[in-house]
């Protein structure tokens, strides 16, 4: 059996969620999207079951993988729906919905709905993807309250550039979005996972944590270590082949690592169809039974070569950790030019299994 498998610390989930929680010091929603980064958006919703104020997804589909698995707490869909007739599922399912889109506005305005909605007005503040135009914000949540169709209204911006070291980006866009927001009373959310972190003035009534709850830092230059971060991934494999090679001697595809020296290669049952970045390049950091080695050479489809010239103790068998709790996500995403994002939702064709603590919950 192919023995790539990942491990999701459900504890270390809830333990990053009262992190954003403390930090925050409001509401946060826990951001489950994509699966939940990857780590199964059921499960990590069950573990945070409890505690989370709300969960957030992209679209309804995910909203509703989530509640015909009993979720109860609100689900709000951050890009809101996509077509009229999803608010007939809006309503079934009691889901909270952005609207980002003058599309979005009509759709409301046009369709009749079974009960009041509850709408996260979502405002471009700067970033430019999503979002009514701040000039025209104050006008559509009018017209949104005169429909006599909504619950609620809370204002929502996304933040373009909250990671970053020079603030000045973010401060533009809070300072925007607290113009359009001028003689307002509703509740509002703007913070991501790094706006939770680093921008206080920018906490208000809801903060919507994704990254930092599976233990990866959002900026380049603070460790999820030093966020008081834990990691909830662990993807593993194993050696599937040892050898020794002579000096000189090229391994893998394009021959772009040669050995300068007699080495100890071992290969690694982990390639890009599994979700391992192709593109991380000889020295990016692997955990061979606890113990730090790299990858030498290009990452092939199924498989990748490690060096195990420093670690005799190796064999066919050993476990190899790609990340998880010695190798940090972050630092295979900064080798291999991307996103820990982009790597977590990318893991495929490996075995889960969730933990709470010492006990596997559930294995597929
Ligand atoms: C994905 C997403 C988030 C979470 O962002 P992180 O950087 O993962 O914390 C928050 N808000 C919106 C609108 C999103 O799409």
């Amino acid at each position: 059996m192919r023995p790539a498998r990942v491990i999701v610390d459900l504890a270390a989930l809830r333990h990053n969620y009262r992190v954003a929680k403390q930090c925050h010091g409001g509401k946060v929603f826990a951001v489950i999207k994509a699966n939940a980064y990857g780590h199964g958006a059921v499960a990590c919703a069950k573990a945070l079951g409890a505690e989370a104020d709300a969960f957030a997804v992209a679209c309804i589909e995910e909203a509703l993988e989530l509640r015909a698995a009993g979720i109860q707490q609100p689900i709000l869909l951050l890009e809101g729906v996509f077509e009229a007739n999803e608010l007939v599922l809006v309503n079934r399912h009691q889901l909270w919905i952005a609207v980002a889109t003058p599309e979005q506005v009509a759709m409301i305005e046009c369709t009749p709905v079974a009960a009041p909605l509850h709408v996260w007005l979502k405002v471009d503040s700067g970033m430019h993807r999503l979002g009514i135009t701040p000039s025209e914000a104050a006008d559509v949540a009018k017209r949104l309250q005169a429909t006599g169709k909504l619950a609620s209204l809370v204002w929502m911006t996304h933040f373009a550039r909250a990671d970053e070291p020079d603030e000045i980006a973010t401060q533009h866009q809070t300072e925007c979005f607290d113009q359009a927001m001028l003689g307002q009373s509703a509740a509002a959310s703007l913070s991501n996972s790094a706006g939770i972190l680093a921008h206080p003035r920018a906490h208000r009534e809801w903060g919507r944590a994704g990254i930092m709850l599976y233990g990866s830092s959002p900026f380049a230059e603070r460790s999820a270590a030093e966020l008081g971060l834990r990691p909830v991934m662990r993807f593993l494999s194993k050696l599937i082949s040892v050898r020794d090679l002579p000096a000189g001697e090229a391994i893998g595809y394009g021959g772009t690592f040669v050995t300068d020296k007699p080495m100890r290669v071992g290969v690694v049952a982990c390639g890009y169809a599994d979700g391992y970045p192709r593109h991380a390049s000889t020295g990016t950091p692997v955990s061979i039974n606890g113990r730090l080695s790299r990858v030498i050479g290009r990452v092939s489809m199924d498989m990748l070569a490690v060096d195990l010239t420093d670690l005799p103790d190796a064999t066919v068998g050993s476990t190899v950790e790609l990340w998880g709790e010695h190798i940090p996500v972050d630092a295979v995403a900064k080798r291999a030019g991307t996103i820990s994002y982009e790597l977590l939702c990318n893991v495929k064709r490996a075995a889960f299994e969730w933990q709470d603590g010492d006990t596997p919950q559930q294995a597929s």
